[in-house]
């Protein structure tokens, strides 16, 4: 079928993504510098002979023996706090970590697929956002380094196509949740799920009436795979155009774990988008892709996940 390598193997989205492209009937290296994956993510694979584990950051040259056919580049913190304490290496695994990742694939002929965000449409006055959308970032302010690192990222991988020739593809993926992300990524779902499990007040920051739209990983990952498998170049949006505001999430989850928590509001992190919603238009035609899970069967699964994890 193939050999892949996954950078950011080990974290949330690239384990399920070793998952997929193992079952898929492909061999899988993983890459991974550890600072916010786990090698508790793909323990499971430590004994497939198909599975291969490198801890290295993908910042600095990448040097991997044998043939590649596709790259999944997914190394970078990746949820807000992650990034805003690692400002430096987010900007740069986005910037030196993409060119490395590309050269990889221009020497081994490898298809690219580079992990992009909807923190590209920024704080976006277009909603939902279609692709078509060029977005609305604050380069200087706190998260300015995802969004200009991915955004860079990007034109990077485009390039390549377009003056290398290189296979390549863009996922903008959209708020994802599920089993493996980590308890204190400080996200609002791993937020919500373990303060509401602790019997903790639920932390809502601002009035919670700004909104996302959440995926459940496995619909993300078919996605991405089809995505990999097609022949579009041009970048596609993957996630669930199903919207909810914070404090509506916030009390779902309260209520899904039958917890006494109450809410509480905190400030609201700087350029904190107000909105967002993918528009799936291009993915529904390009890739015949819909997700198919329902919120309330994702967060019983990852309810699941987070209970064992904490032991409760
Ligand atoms: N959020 C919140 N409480 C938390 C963590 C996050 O109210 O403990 C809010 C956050 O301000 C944002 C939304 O939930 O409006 C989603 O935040 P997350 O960090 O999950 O990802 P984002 O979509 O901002 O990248």
């Amino acid at each position: 079928m193939g050999r892949v390598l996954i950078t950011g193997g080990a974290g949330f989205l690239g384990s399920h993504l070793s998952d997929l492209m193992l079952e898929r009937g492909h061999q899988v290296v993983g890459m991974d510098n550890l600072v916010t994956g786990s090698t508790e993510n793909v323990a499971h694979l430590a004994d497939r002979e198909e599975y291969a584990f490198v801890k290295h950051d993908v910042s600095t040259y990448i040097d991997v023996e044998g043939p590649l056919d596709y790259i999944l580049h997914f190394a970078s913190p990746a949820s807000p706090i992650d990034y805003l304490q690692l400002p430096i290496q987010t900007l740069k695994v986005g910037s030196l970590g993409t060119h490395n990742v590309l050269g990889l694939a221009k020497a081994k002929g490898a298809r690219v697929l580079l992990a992009s965000t909807s923190e590209v449409y920024g704080d976006p006055l277009v909603h939902p956002q279609p692709e078509s959308y060029w977005g609305n970032v604050n380069p200087v302010g706190p998260r300015g380094v995802y969004d200009e690192a991915k955004r860079f990222a990007e034109a990077m991988t485009m390039a390549y196509n377009r003056y290398h020739g290189v296979e390549t593809r863009i996922v903008r993926i959209f708020n994802t949740y599920g089993p493996r992300m980590r308890l204190d990524d400080g996200r609002a779902l791993p937020a919500f799920m373990c303060q509401a499990l602790r019997n903790e007040p639920v932390t809502v920051f601002g009035d919670g009436s700004q909104t996302r739209s959440f995926c459940f990983v496995s619909d993300l990952c078919e996605g991405i795979y089809r995505l990999l498998m097609s022949d579009e170049p041009n970048p596609v949006n993957i996630g669930n155009p199903a919207e909810i505001s914070i404090g509506e999430f916030a009390s779902t989850v309260i209520g899904l774990v039958s917890s006494t928590s109450e809410i509480v509001n905190k400030e609201l992190p700087v350029d904190d988008p107000k909105v967002r919603q993918p528009d799936i238009t291009r993915a529904r035609a390009i890739l015949d892709w819909e997700p198919r899970v329902l919120l309330a069967d994702g967060l019983a699964t990852t309810l699941d996940d987070f209970r064992g994890r904490l032991g409760l």
